[in-house]
This record gives structure tokens, C-alpha cells and sequence, in this order.
């Protein structure tokens, strides 16, 4: 399959031969030919499987044979949950766009409303916007969306659980109803269904892997560690290759900045990126880490959004999110485009029953791996009882001196055996899927 045979015209090949690409992904293969045809589409695709190009190619497409014939009003609005996101939309409308004459600007909370404005007085074809600031510019009247004729809800199961289905439905109902509308989620959870059938027409429905499953490429590892230790474990994890790129996820922001400051302390070069850091802040955590100026980027869940680096090789879970579907979007950082990746998870007793879940989401066994030296007190419990940590959890006590010791990483197997409720080997359970909406504080 070639991008020539799914109706791409010259311009587009042609930016897409210097960018590299040689082969479309499956999801772009099945979408891109829909997409052209113009009707509606619901497609279930996970992040990194190159969902991007497969709505950002039709799009520019559409938009450059039509050419500027709305003046200031934008022709599309391309709505996603994370500036991350909107700002890596931005950069790959670009890339892709880069010879044909389709403008776009993002809008997004965070940075000063006046750029924003002055571009969308200039006019331009494409927006792509989070919902809470395209409201504000909406309340002001300084973005006129009538003329819309084609939307795209990116990460739309996303968007839902920040809570942005009310923003959502108040700019839907100021586009016009004549639109072709794109929707893609990683799932279709009841309510994506509901969205679809309240905002689309007929739409087709894609589904290039089962919802919810990650890249197959991606490892998946578990290391026990009790609670207190695992700043330590993650210091003596991270000085086995010091060189390599790693994302750590943290659970709350303030946990993401006390690892940023004893990571820092140990010497390792860090940083954060979450809610609570200024957008300027945020976009240089993520150049830096992007350049390797910074080789360790602790993130929150929903900060993570749209980082899109390539090769990312591993992704640590300093601790579990509290909803399993986030370790899938967590995990699609890694294994993207066809790379291998590996995915490891430091997991305290505290957190069996998060790990439960996981397991059974994923529909696969976890590889459950003691490290030597840093084996818990408590072992993981994967039955029905499992524990769960608290909503506001103290993420971590003070640790004590950190030990960077370089060489063999002295890893001990422990097998994929089933959960079996015991301290020895287990693995997370391979059972139906079971939705489990969580606490965890937004990022
Ligand atoms: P996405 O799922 O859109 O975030 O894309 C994930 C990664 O795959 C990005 O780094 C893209 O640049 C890359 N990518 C997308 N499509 C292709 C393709 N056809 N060939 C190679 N890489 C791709």
C-alpha cells in the first residue's frame, strides 16, 4: 500500500517523501480514502499510531483545491484536550502542508489572548484549538466559526473525561450543520457513542486495533518496590543507561516536582511538565527534553497529551494511574510508528488493585520483575481484595542518600503466572474489562 494509491494529491506526496514517510499506517490507509470522500467518520485509533496525518492530510487537501474563499472565517477547527496536542497538530499541519497554501493558528489557554486574535483577523483556513479558550474567544466574538466545514474532535474520549463535554457541546452548536465531522478516540466508550450520535451524520466507523489495546511492539515490566523506596529504585533504574531519553509519569503534579528536585539533586539533568507550570514553561520542558538538553521529563497524565517524540524507547509509570485506560495513553508515548518500546512500572503493594485493573484492560500478562536489592516488604496482591492506594496518597517519604550504581542491571525474573493473590510470582489478570472511573487529580 502506497500513500499515491489513497488519492493524495502531488503536493502532499511530496512533502510526505522529504519527511520520511514511506508506507501509510494502517489507521491512515483506512481513513484517508474515507476522509476524501467527504462523508462523516468515527475512528478508533490509540495515540501514536499516526492518526495525525490520517485527518491532517484529507484536510489539507480539502482545503487546498478549495482555496481562500471565506475571507477571516475558518474552514476547519481541529479540537483537542492538551495545548501539547494542539501545538503538535499545528506542527504536523505544517510539515505535511508544506506545499500547498492552507494557513492555521492554534488556540489555546495559557499564553496571551492577543496573538490569537491578530491571526484570526488575519484570517486563516485552519484552527486547532482546546475548547476552553476557543469558548473565550467565542464569548469575546473574536473568532467567527460559521463558516466550518469540517470538524475534527481529536482524542474525543479525552476531551470527555476533563470535563469538557459542556465546552464541546456549546462550540458544536455554533458551527454549521453542514459539516463533515471526524471523530477519533481511543475507545468508543458509551458516551463517544452518544457524542457521535448526537453531533454526526452516518458516520463510518474505523477501528484499526481493538480499543484499548497498546502498540504490540511495547514490553510491558513490573518491578515491586515498596512505596518508600521507589525514588531509589527509579535513581538506580535511569544510572544503568544515563544517556537514554526516559518519560516518568507521575501521578500529581507536586509528586512530578519533588522527583524533578531529588532527580536534580542526584545529578540526573530533569524537569516537569504539568498543569501548574506556565505554558511557556511547559513548551521548554519539552524542546528541552525533544533537543536532549534534559534526559529525564517527569509528566502528569493529561500534560503528557501530544508528546510526541520519536524512538522514545521507555516509558517509566513512577506510580499507576488511578484509571487503567490512562496506562494505554500513557504507554502510547513508546512503540510509536513501528519502534520497539518498553514500558515499566514501579509498583508498591498499595497499588495491587490499580495493577488489577491494568491487567485486565490490557487483556495480556505483565511481566512481574523483582530488581535485586529493592524486593518490597509487602508483596502485590492481584485478587479480588487487591488494595488501592488513597486519592490524595503522600506520594513518597523522604528517601534516603541515593545510590547510583552503574553495571549489570541485576534483574530477577519472576515470570507471567497468573494473579494468584501470593507474594510470589503473579501477573496482572487477563479478564473481561471492567470500567473503573477514577480520582486521580488532573494535571
Ligand atoms: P500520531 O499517532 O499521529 O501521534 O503519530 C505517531 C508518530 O508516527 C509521529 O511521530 C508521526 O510522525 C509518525 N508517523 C505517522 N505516520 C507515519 C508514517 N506513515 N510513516 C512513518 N511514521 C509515521
Amino acid at each position: 500500500m502506497s500513500f499515491e494509491s489513497l488519492g493524495l494529491a502531488p503536493a502532499l506526496l511530496r512533502a510526505l517523501a522529504e519527511y520520511g514517510y514511506e508506507q501509510p499506517t494502517p489507521i491512515q490507509a483506512a481513513a484517508i480514502p474515507a476522509v476524501l470522500e467527504g462523508g462523516d467518520l468515527l475512528a478508533a485509533a490509540q495515540t501514536g499510531t499516526g492518526k495525525t496525518a490520517a485527518f491532517a492530510l484529507p484536510l489539507l487537501q480539502r482545503m487546498a483545491a478549495a482555496g481562500h474563499a471565506t475571507g477571516r472565517r475558518p474552514r476547519a477547527l481541529v479540537l483537542t484536550p492538551t495545548r501539547e496536542l494542539a501545538a503538535q497538530i499545528h506542527d504536523n499541519l505544517r510539515d505535511y502542508g508544506k506545499y500547498v497554501k492552507v494557513s492555521s493558528t492554534t488556540i489555546f489557554g495559557g499564553v496571551g489572548m492577543g496573538p490569537q486574535v491578530q491571526a484570526l483577523r488575519r484570517g486563516v483556513d485552519v484552527v486547532i484549538a482546546t475548547p476552553g479558550r476557543l469558548l473565550d474567544h467565542m464569548q469575546q466574538r473574536t473568532v467567527d466559526l460559521s463558516a466550518v466545514e469540517v470538524l475534527v474532535l481529536d482524542e474525543a474520549d479525552r476531551m470527555l473525561d476533563m470535563g469538557f463535554l459542556p465546552a464541546l457541546k456549546r462550540i458544536l452548536a455554533a458551527l454549521p450543520r453542514q459539516r463533515q465531522t471526524l471523530l477519533f478516540s481511543a475507545t468508543f466508550a458509551p458516551a463517544i457513542k452518544a457524542l457521535a450520535l448526537e453531533f454526526m451524520r452516518e458516520p463510518r466507523e474505523i477501528s484499526v486495533s481493538p480499543a484499548n489495546t497498546v502498540a504490540a511492539l511495547v514490553s510491558h515490566r513490573v518491578h515491586p518496590v515498596d512505596a518508600s523506596r521507589k525514588r531509589d529504585l527509579l535513581l538506580h533504574l535511569l544510572s544503568l543507561d544515563s544517556r537514554r531519553q526516559t518519560l516518568v509519569f507521575s501521578r500529581t503534579k507536586h509528586g512530578a516536582d519533588k522527583l524533578v528536585k531529588f532527580l536534580e539533586a542526584a545529578g540526573l539533568r530533569a524537569a516537569a511538565i504539568h498543569g501548574n507550570k506556565s505554558q511557556n514553561a511547559r513548551t521548554r520542558a519539552l524542546a528541552d527534553f525533544k533537543s536532549g538538553r534534559t534526559t529525564v521529563l517527569v509528566a502528569t497524565d493529561i500534560a503528557a497529551r501530544g508528546i510526541d517524540i520519536d524512538q522514545l524507547p521507555i516509558v517509566v509509570n513512577f506510580d499507576l494511574p488511578m484509571v487503567a485506560e490512562d496506562y494505554v495513553h500513557r504507554i502510547g508515548r513508546t512503540g510509536r510508528a513501528g519502534a520497539e518500546g518498553l514500558a515499566v512500572s514501579l509498583v508498591s503493594h498499595d497499588e495491587s488493585g490499580l495493577l488489577r485493573d491494568i491487567g485486565r484492560l490490557l487483556k495480556q500478562d505483565i511481566a512481574i520483575v523483582d530488581v535485586d536489592g529493592f524486593a518490597p516488604s509487602q508483596p502485590l496482591r492481584l485478587d479480588a481484595g487487591a488494595p488501592r492506594p488513597q486519592q490524595q496518597r503522600q506520594q513518597q517519604r523522604p528517601a534516603r542518600a541515593p545510590k547510583a550504581s552503574p553495571g549489570s542491571p541485576a534483574h530477577r525474573p519472576r515470570g507471567h503466572a497468573q494473579a494468584n493473590g501470593g507474594g510470589g510470582e503473579h501477573a496482572a489478570g487477563n479478564r473481561k474489562r471492567r470500567r473503573r472511573r477514577g480520582t486521580a487529580a488532573k494535571a
